[in-house]
């Protein structure tokens, strides 16, 4: 099954800094349900391409969900196809095709004291989640932001805009690698370690992730409080009929075999399962799942409304967490140890591997 897609008008190009664009679409009064989001989901876009028809890309919505607008920021990167397309192309009247926002890189508690690190166009879901937590929320916003010079800062005026309207509540500090060099892990965790109770957001390149994610550990801040969305491209394509999707996706199971044999399928029950399934304050009870498909696919086929998005294991839209058995994932590009020791897995990648198996989409 392959989500809807649905066309809509760009109502804005913005040039944000010399690589970055930000694109605002209009979203008709009959779909604002459909597209109602929390603050640090994405969009999934369908980017016109002459070799494979389209690529599908997530982007993050920069904007916050209380200022009626859905904005995304795309920033070109080195080589990239989606991207530079955006940034060269896109125009004010255009449409495009897009996916309904997902993803779990949000707060539960706008109240919260909120941790927000930010690197390059990973600001772009850490500033929808300040925007919101400032105006809805009552809590501490710090946000560290790191870029490579002072020109690369997407959203600067704006940062210092809300520092000036919220002084006591919200502290940015930039942090330019043409004047301090990248950021250490000592660095950072020295910058936590004044917000240990904070509840932590990162997002960004993947070595300022891995900075970011290893002090925050080091200072002993449990899991449930560090959060990361980690900026992949999708390498299917979401949009189109679940035959195109699955056999993309068998097609790059295989590849994987090959390349990463740690990957390699997983065993699995076989024999029926007793599955337990909480899902929106719904539970939900099968006796006939035989593990001949994932679990993703054995409840769309049960008519649960399961969230997913890829449908590859590269987002998260689809996590949920295993609270009794045990399940095994095909393939996974985002979940990382901490989050397996979890117990989180990827329902679009999941296979049974117990005769019980009971798991939660309510975090
Ligand atoms: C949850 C999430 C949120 C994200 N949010 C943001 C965000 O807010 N801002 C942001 O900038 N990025 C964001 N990203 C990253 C974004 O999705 C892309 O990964 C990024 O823009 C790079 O994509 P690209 O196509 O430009 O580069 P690449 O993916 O590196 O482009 C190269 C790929 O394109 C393929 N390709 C080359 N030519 C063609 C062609 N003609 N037709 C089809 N394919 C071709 C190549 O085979 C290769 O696989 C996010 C990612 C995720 C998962």
């Amino acid at each position: 099954m392959a989500i809807e897609s649905y066309r809509l008008n760009v109502a804005e190009v913005i040039e944000e800094t010399a690589d970055a664009r930000s694109i605002v679409f209009d979203v008709p009064a009959e779909l604002r349900e459909e597209f109602a989001y929390t603050p640090g989901q994405f969009l999934t876009v369908a980017v016109p391409s002459d070799q494979t028809g389209l690529a599908a890309r997530c982007y993050s919505l920069s904007s916050s969900p209380h200022s009626g607008r859905h904005q995304i920021t795309v920033k070109r990167t080195v080589d990239g196809y989606a991207s530079n397309w955006i940034c060269d192309n896109l125009k004010a009247g255009d449409t495009m095709r897009l996916l309904p926002p997902s993803g779990i890189f949000t707060p539960k508690d706008l109240d919260a004291d909120l941790l927000l690190f930010g690197g390059g166009s990973g600001i772009t879901p850490v500033i929808s989640i300040a925007r919101t937590a400032l105006e809805k929320g009552t809590g501490k916003v710090v946000l560290f932001y790191a870029n490579r010079d002072e020109k690369s800062v997407i959203f600067a005026a704006e940062l210092t805009a809300l520092s000036v309207a919220y002084a006591e509540r919200f502290t940015v500090v930039h942090w330019l690698e043409s004047v301090q060099g990248l950021p250490s892990q000592e660095q950072l965790s020295h910058f936590a370690t004044h917000f240990a109770g904070y509840e932590s957001f990162v997002c960004g390149p993947a070595p300022f992730m891995k900075a970011v994610t290893t002090a925050l550990k080091d200072l002993g801040i449990p899991r449930e409080r560090r959060h990361q969305e980690k900026f992949v491209s999708l390498g299917g394509n979401p949009f189109g009929e679940v035959e195109e999707v699955l056999a993309a996706q068998a097609t790059l199971a295989e590849a994987d075999d090959a390349d990463e044999p740690d990957d390699a399928a997983p065993e699995r029950f076989a024999g029926p399962v007793h599955l337990e399934v909480e899902l929106d304050g719904e539970h939900y009870t099968f006796d006939d799942w035989n593990g001949d498909k994932v679990l993703l696919e054995f409840l769309e086929e049960k008519g649960v409304d399961a969230p997913f998005s890829c449908r590859e294991g590269n987002c998260s839209s689809c996590a949920c967490v295993v609270l009794e058995g045990e399940l095994a994932m095909t393939h996974n590009e985002v979940l990382d140890g901490d989050d397996l020791a979890d117990g989180i897995r990827l329902a679009c990648q999941s296979l049974p591997l117990a005769e019980k198996i009971r798991i939660s989409y309510n975090g």
